[in-house]
């Protein structure tokens, strides 16, 4: 199988604009787009930059737009792009650092703002804070975060108001929000009760659409309005 790459490239300490490089790769099918990439950096052109790490969908690091579509390219099989062209490029809507490497410390700076931690005014018990699995369900799905940028990077919202705090974001309020073992859920919600919160989301459900672990992005935070809404 001959797979034909189109992917980015941009160096701004020597570039003055970004194009396109094309390289051929001949995966095996079970190979995934990441082997790719790694094929044409260690055995073409190892100028090329990308960011990756566990190659297993679980630290959310190589996340790019392949196709148009942003997600991951250690989750993408090879042979799903059999016959087409595969452009990569960097995640949209942040600062290329080069190639497909972008600056996501606005990202980590706003995922920072909801305070993604458990707070509690209760006193620490003398083994772990215990939680019934009814509990646990309500925040099952979100859990999964791994924080990987995509939903942010296709969220139109996102792409147009740097201030809304975007979905990745709030799916981490979220988490703790409907955690039954933190007390901080009326301030959670006051923060996010703003144009630029949870009611900057317009619910174009890009974010669900791409999101690497299925997280129902979208409706979680339709939820979070619903307890606004709730507490008001
Ligand atoms: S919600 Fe999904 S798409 Fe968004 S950062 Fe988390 S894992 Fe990635």
């Amino acid at each position: 199988m001959l797979l034909c790459f189109r992917i980015f490239r941009f160096d701004p300490s020597t570039d003055k604009e970004p194009y396109f490089a094309e390289y051929e790769v001949s995966p095996e099918p079970t190979e995934r787009l990441l082997d790719c990439l790694n094929r044409i950096k260690w055995e073409q052109d190892g100028t090329l930059s990308y960011r990756m790490s566990c190659g297993h969908g679980v630290c959310g690091s190589c996340a790019m737009r392949i196709n148009g579509k942003c997600g991951l390219a250690c989750q993408k099989l090879a042979k799903e792009y059999e016959g087409q062209t595969v452009t990569v490029e960097p995640l949209p809507s942040f600062k290329v650092l080069k190639d497909l490497m972008v600056d996501l410390t606005p990202f980590f700076e706003k995922v920072r703002l909801i305070r993604p931690y458990l707070i509690s005014s209760q006193a620490p018990p003398d083994k772990e804070r215990l939680q019934s699995p009814e509990e646990r369900k309500k925040v099952d799905q979100v859990i999964r975060c791994i924080l990987c940028a995509s939903c942010v990077a296709s969220c139109p919202v996102s792409n147009e108001d740097d201030q809304f705090l975007g979905p990745a974001p709030l799916v981490w309020a979220f988490r703790y929000i409907f955690d039954t073992r933190d007390t901080e859920t009326k301030e959670r919600l006051r923060q996010l009760d703003t144009p630029h919160g949870a009611w900057g989301c317009k619910n174009h459900f890009e974010c669900t659409r791409v999101c690497p672990k299925g997280i129902p992005v979208t409706k979680s935070i339709n939820m979070i309005k619903k307890e606004i809404r709730r507490f008001q």
